[in-house]
């Protein structure tokens, strides 16, 4: 497998690897923790909504034709024959001549057509009793059939997809659901992500390491980027730098969880540890290491069955980059999420430098926003793969295209955000 290295791959075919992940299986949920989770089955309305004629606005329903000729020079009488209490109908009948006071949302009572609103009526007394009965109302509008009412599936009608599959669901959705009396939902599993580190020289971050050590900073990293994208991520430790305790770590972590992320071990200089550890994983095994970007050129991905291993590389920037630009979708992926945008918040900006990449490479720039001279630019930061800071300091990131090699000072760029 050593073979591969250096391979490098486009961005785009490793794109096009990284989609064919197929989801977890699914699992049947109640709807109070469906927020967030992805649904297996599109689901269509059984029915219209609303699925009766309902008031939009306080006021009294009526017969249009009753009141076509009011308005504020001739006012039209109405009797109120009662009110559609809220919870219930008005069980009554309502002949011509008459009006029934009705609330938002209140359902329209059989004989009406269409409500005025209560400000273009005035009362003229009544029983007094708080049922409208016996009172009589002044109307000083018209109405048309249908004024002031929403018919039934007018907001939705029967038969709509109106959730796809592979939706995650907001809670607007959790509203219909809960409209539809739907109070189970099928939704993919919350994928199992294991992280681990790999290296000899990492230490875990509360010790204090001795000379040659360093503390690893991509497990919690990749672990809070993990959780983000919707998964449970499984801190799994540190591994030293030996092909067959890798290997061991890996097939166990694959026993328990849908998916493991391993960071380090995966540039040259190590002698392609991460690569020999997978490369007696099932197949398909190894489908790349290396892909033409930067930073993050040594990223190595693998599939045992339906389950990706990917191994970041062991710089913390090139690890967090990595995981937005190319992990990300793929855990939405693996989380049943049909095609979503990889970036969803972005801004129009001018680079702040020039920037030099070469053709074929797809580089991410570390970008800090700054309002000056009436423009939005986008200043690279200092520094390559190995300097945290700029990654922290940075509002976003800039995608350079293979196909760009040169990017001049000002140019106009598309800033993909961290939120
Ligand atoms: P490697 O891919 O193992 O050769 O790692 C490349 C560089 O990333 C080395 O300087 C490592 O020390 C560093 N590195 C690898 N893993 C981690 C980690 N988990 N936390 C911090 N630095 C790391
Ligand atoms: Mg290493």
């Amino acid at each position: 497998m050593a073979a591969r290295w250096l391979t490098l791959i486009p961005a785009d075919e490793a794109r096009r690897i990284l989609a064919e992940t197929p989801p977890v299986d699914g699992e049947r949920v109640p709807l109070a923790v469906a927020a967030g989770r992805v649904l297996v089955h599109p689901f269509v309305t059984p029915d219209d909504l609303p699925a009766e004629r309902r008031a939009v606005m306080d006021g009294f329903a009526v017969r249009a034709a009753d009141v076509h000729t009011a308005s504020e020079l001739s006012l039209v009488v109405l009797d109120v024959v009662g009110s559609v209490p809220m919870g219930d109908v008005f069980h009554g009948r309502m002949a011509a001549g008459e009006a029934v006071a009705i609330a938002t949302g209140g359902f329209l009572p059989a004989d009406a057509d269409a409500v005025v609103m209560v400000e273009h009526t005035s009362a003229l007394g009544g029983s007094g009793d708080g049922s409208g009965g016996g009172a009589r109302i002044e109307v000083a509008r018209a109405v048309a059939p249908g004024a002031n009412v929403v018919q039934p599936g007018e907001d939705l009608p029967r038969g709509e997809t109106i959730l796809p599959a592979g939706r995650r669901l907001r809670p607007p959705d959790l509203a219909l659901l809960a409209t539809f009396g739907v109070v189970e939902v099928d939704v993919y599993r919350r994928p199992r992500v294991a992280v681990l580190s790999t290296g000899n020289e990492l230490c875990a971050p509360e010790a204090a390491p001795r000379p040659g050590q360093v503390r690893d900073a991509n497990q919690v990293a990749l672990a809070a980027q993990v959780a983000a994208a919707g998964c449970e991520a499984i801190a799994a430790g540190i591994v030293r730098d030996d092909a067959a305790a890798l290997r061991a770590a890996i097939d166990r972590l694959l026993a328990a969880h849908d998916a493991v992320i391993l960071s380090g071990g995966s540039s040259i200089g190590t002698k392609d540890l991460s690569a020999e550890a997978l490369a007696e994983l099932p197949p398909p095994g190894v489908l790349f290491h290396g892909i033409d970007i930067r930073p993050g050129k040594p990223t190595l991905f693998a599939r045992a069955g339906g389950k990706p291993v990917i191994g970041m590389p062991g710089f913390p920037t090139s690890s967090l980059v990595v995981f937005d630009a190319f992990v990300r979708p793929l855990l939405w992926r693996l989380a049943g999420e049909a095609a979503r945008e990889p970036w969803p918040a972005r801004r129009a900006a001018r680079l702040g430098a020039a920037h030099r990449s070469v053709a074929g490479r797809e580089d991410y720039l570390r970008v800090a926003l700054d309002q000056r001279d009436g423009d939005l630019w986008a200043d690279p930061l200092r520094g390559g793969s190995a300097t945290l800071s700029n990654v922290v300091r940075a509002d976003g990131l800039v995608c350079v295209p293979a196909a760009v090699d040169h990017l001049a000072a000002g140019a106009p760029v598309e800033v993909l955000l961290y939120v």
